[in-house]
């Protein structure tokens, strides 16, 4: 066992930064660089089916990563949390914190949420800082949206039992340069994949 620093005054942190072990030697241990890839667009464009097709193909490269999604944070860490303009930012805030824990731990990180709003995604940019945010926008039409319904979620705007719905009620503000576009209408899973490996790699 590793003998565990001692507190010696209030003051003082439990844990003395020089006793941490950077992200750089992180990154050299995992033999990768740590990224937030941050896949923004409607609910239903493909978010999540494109980052788990790009977390097995980066496994299969021996990357190590995390996806933060709807399921694993809004029912965990942001279970306190409703849809409310505040809420959804604070919803934002809290995961682009936990992002940058794990980007910290030199690890791939990729973020599926909605992200509607241009100040949002800035938000989240600017916590994890510019240079490991790597912004992917799934540009899928509404319309498509809609017809695959993955969750329900559109049936339930249209009929007024969900309201400020992105895309129903609520804009959605696409980014103005994202890194990378994919366009499922028109590409498949694969495609896209593979256009969003070519420039991460
Ligand atoms: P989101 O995470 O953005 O809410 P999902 O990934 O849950 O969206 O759902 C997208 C749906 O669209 C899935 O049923 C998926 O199979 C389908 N789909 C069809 N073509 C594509 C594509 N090229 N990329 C991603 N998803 C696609």
């Amino acid at each position: 066992m590793l003998p565990l620093p001692t507190l010696k005054t209030k003051n003082q942190n439990i844990f003395p930064s020089e006793k941490i072990l950077l992200r750089k030697d992180k990154e050299k241990f995992l033999k990768q660089k740590g990224r937030v890839i941050w896949f923004t667009g409607l609910s239903g464009s493909g978010k999540t089916t494109i980052a788990i097709a790009l977390e097995k193909k980066l496994a299969k490269q021996g990357y190590l990563t995390q996806i933060l999604d709807g399921d694993n944070i809004r029912a965990g860490i942001n279970q306190n949390l409703g849809f409310s303009e505040e809420d959804r930012m604070e919803n934002i805030r809290r995961i682009a914190e936990v992002a940058k824990l794990f980007l910290n731990c030199g690890i791939i990180t990729i973020c599926c949420f909605v992200s509607p709003t241009r100040a949002i995604r800035a938000m989240a940019k600017k916590i994890i800082g510019g240079k490991d945010f790597f912004e992917i926008y799934v540009n899928t039409p509404i319309e498509i949206c809609e017809k695959r319904d993955v969750k329900g979620l559109y049936a339930l705007a249209r009929s007024g039992k969900i309201k400020d719905f992105t895309g129903i009620q609520m804009p959605f503000e696409p980014p103005v340069k994202p890194r990378i576009e994919v366009k499922t209408e028109s590409n498949s899973i694969n495609n896209c994949v593979e256009k969003i490996l070519k420039e991460l790699i």
